[in-house]
């Protein structure tokens, strides 16, 4: 920290428990404004000479970057990562788009920046045109391409997110899924972003990894000055603090003290059971979002995966995962878990969730949320949810499985998906393939407020229940989870939210079926007690939080858990809920 260096604090969304200090990497997305001028006529050659030395520069950095690629462990799609970096570099070679490039300079006599702009919104435009998703999802990549070519002419410095050192802090605009699942598992130690909500994909996967985060923050965090500065993202507060003084920063030591002594008495719940204070079990499982976390989910003590989200297998590449490829994937979970079940949820794609390999199967939807996503998709799809589902049904030979599916609206669905399970079954066993003979338990994730509704037909043909309370709550409240802007009203204690949440679990009970949570919500002590008394016996969440959640039903009772329930559900002004959740003991 220079000693001019001004301390800046920012406030935003705390949403990966935990405190970390250390050096800022500013992941610059945007560019400035690329410059557009016309060249003196004796000028162009010397353009096409700087254009050439772009590109080049541009092709060891795409070299740079591929063997990188290379060393990431198999479950990271690699290959396909590695293919697609070869469809950038075929790109920077005798291309349409160096060729348009070196015409335009020299035709029209336009700096290399603009050419390079104009080329590829002309290319794109053509893409656009053919109307084919293979060819439009290649649009991605001329821009890529394109924006790389910018950058490097205006000397804008290299930064990407596989370069964050050991340890760095990434400060970015936005950080998407599928970028956050191709950093080594302890790459990185912080993030601060300027978009993302409480309850969105980045939020989930940044907490999953164990990785402090502040998201929702002003973009003053983006300028280029904190470069290099010391950070402190302070996950509990939601503080972003650049440049701290020396005052500061010892503040924060001390708390990252008591954070570190805290973390170590929690760990020493690991091996003793979930039992409330009058002796009744709360079966707490792990979220699963990428196989590196399965070792910390051991060593959590976790009853289990009670949500093992399949998403990451189709991300960051272009061919759909084999089924092979997809029941090594599960089989790894299914054995490191040593007897204990694996929830394994169905492809659920779409909407907020993006997917490359996927493309062909989705078009373009005024309003995806709602469209063509998770199970909608698997059912129109069927050789993509046949192809899960035998690796699924693989894996389940090698240890206890339960099947969920996401995004149910209607009993039907269900319905479907169970007769097309057990066709798979059948196949497989005339196959000869090592098969349990009886079929998994198919359960169905109560994420829409009209499966919530219905929740009595639902539970008459599902075998569980799991509540996805982030998406309960953004299609209830009509709130983006991802969305910093709308963010305050996405409550968990909206009484329309709490109201679908104890519809839905006295379906459940009522039909006898388990009914779990695997919603953040599971993850918030402030909510354990009325989760308990609404009838929940069963959570899955992320790793990082369990042991606190564990401590939390320690020192819980139904009875106070019911009482508490009650009193909370007998309201119906959200401050008034908000207050007795604040105030509960
Ligand atoms: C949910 O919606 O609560 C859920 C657990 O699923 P996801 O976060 O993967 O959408
Ligand atoms: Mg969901």
């Amino acid at each position: 920290m220079s000693d001019s260096a001004k301390e800046i604090v920012l406030t935003g969304i705390g949403v990966s428990q935990g405190i970390v200090i250390g050096s800022a990497y500013l992941v610059q997305i945007e560019l400035p404004g690329a410059p557009e001028y016309v060249l003196p006529p004796d000028q162009t050659e010397a353009e096409v000479t700087r254009f050439e030395q772009a590109v080049f520069q541009a092709k060891e950095e795409i070299s740079g970057l591929k063997n990188k690629s290379d060393g990431l462990p198999k479950m990271s799609s690699s290959e396909d990562i590695s293919f697609l970096l070869d469809a950038h570099l075929a790109m920077l070679s005798d291309s349409r788009l160096i060729r348009g490039v070196r015409h335009k300079i020299v035709q029209e006599g336009i700096n290399a920046e603009w050419a390079v702009g104009q080329e590829v919104a002309l290319i794109a435009e053509q893409f656009r045109q053919i109307k084919d998703q293979y060819i439009a999802a290649r649009c991605d990549d001329v821009f890529a391409v394109g924006y790389r070519l910018i950058r490097i002419l205006m000397n804008v410095p290299y930064m990407s997110l596989g370069d964050v050192p050991q340890g760095g802090i990434v400060l970015a605009r936005e950080i998407s899924p599928a970028e956050i699942s191709l950093l080594g598992p302890r790459s990185l130690s912080g993030i601060a972003t300027v978009h993302g909500g409480v309850a969105g994909h980045t939020a989930v996967m940044a907490r999953s990894m164990g990785i402090p985060a502040v998201l929702g923050l002003s973009p003053t965090a983006l300028e280029s000055q904190y470069n290099g500065a010391t950070a402190i993202v302070d996950g509990v507060g939601g503080r972003l603090v650049l440049n701290p003084t020396l005052t500061t920063l010892r503040i924060y030591e001390q708390k990252l003290q008591m954070l570190r002594r805290d973390r170590r008495e929690l760990q020493k719940l690991a091996q003793l059971p979930a039992l409330t204070a009058d002796g009744v079990e709360i079966v707490l499982r792990a979220n699963l979002e990428m196989p590196r976390e399965l070792m910390d989910i051991k060593a959590s003590g976790a009853k289990g995966v009670g949500l093992f989200r399949t998403e990451f297998m189709f991300m960051n590449r272009d061919e759909l995962p084999s089924e092979e490829e997809q029941f090594e994937a599960i089989v790894e979970v299914v054995r490191a878990m040593k007897g204990e079940p694996v929830t394994i949820r169905t492809l659920d794609i779409g909407g907020d969730k993006p997917a490359r390999a996927l493309s062909a199967y989705l078009s373009k939807e005024a309003n995806p949320a709602l469209g063509m996503r998770a199970i909608r998709l698997s059912l129109k799809e069927t050789q993509l949810l046949c192809t899960q589902f035998r690796a699924i049904l693989r894996a389940g030979y090698f240890g206890p499985i339960r099947i969920l599916l996401p995004m149910v609206t209607i009993a039907s669905e269900v319905r479907n998906a169970r007769s097309i399970l057990m066709e798979c079954h059948a196949n497989l066993l005339k196959e000869k393939v090592p098969l349990s003979s009886e079929l998994p338990p198919l359960g169905t994730m109560i994420e829409i407020p009209a499966a919530a509704l219905s929740a009595d037909s639902l539970a008459a043909v599902s075998d569980f229940f799991s509540l996805g309370t982030n998406d309960l709550i953004q299609y209830t409240v009509a709130i983006d989870r991802g969305n910093d802007q709308v963010a305050e009203l996405f409550n968990p204690l909206n009484p329309a939210v709490l109201r679908l949440m104890e519809f839905s679990i006295q379906a459940g009970l009522r039909a006898g079926i388990p009914v779990s949570i695997c919603g953040e919500m599971a993850a918030d002590p402030k909510f354990t007690a009325l989760l308990i008394g609404l009838g929940i016996r069963e959570m899955s969440l992320g790793f990082d939080s369990l042991p606190r959640i564990k401590q939390c039903i320690r020192s819980l009772t139904i009875g106070k858990s019911n009482e508490h329930a009650r009193h909370v559900m007998d309201q119906y002004d959200p401050d008034r809920i908000i207050q007795i959740v604040r105030n509960f003991r």
